[in-house]
């Protein structure tokens, strides 16, 4: 599997991936909260396959920044 990479939008080094309820997985930054967008699956096989789309998502770049107010 691909290494995390740093946040695209805070920049800190504490991406993890998330398993949401035994059905989806997502990366979040542990210190901003920006999130990717959330991959459903129903096995180990596709479980394994959704971390790595979501994984790639998240060093795209592609992800959704949480709205702070700071
Ligand atoms: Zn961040």
């Amino acid at each position: 599997m691909e290494e995390l990479m740093p946040c695209p939008i805070c920049h800190e080094d504490c991406a993890f991936i998330e398993t949401e309820g035994n059905w989806c997985v997502y990366v979040q930054c542990g210190h901003c909260g920006t999130h990717t967008a959330f991959h459903s699956f129903d096995s180990d096989e596709s479980k394994k396959r959704a971390e790595e789309n979501v994984v790639h998502l998240w060093n795209m770049g592609k992800v959704i920044a949480e709205a702070r107010t700071e």
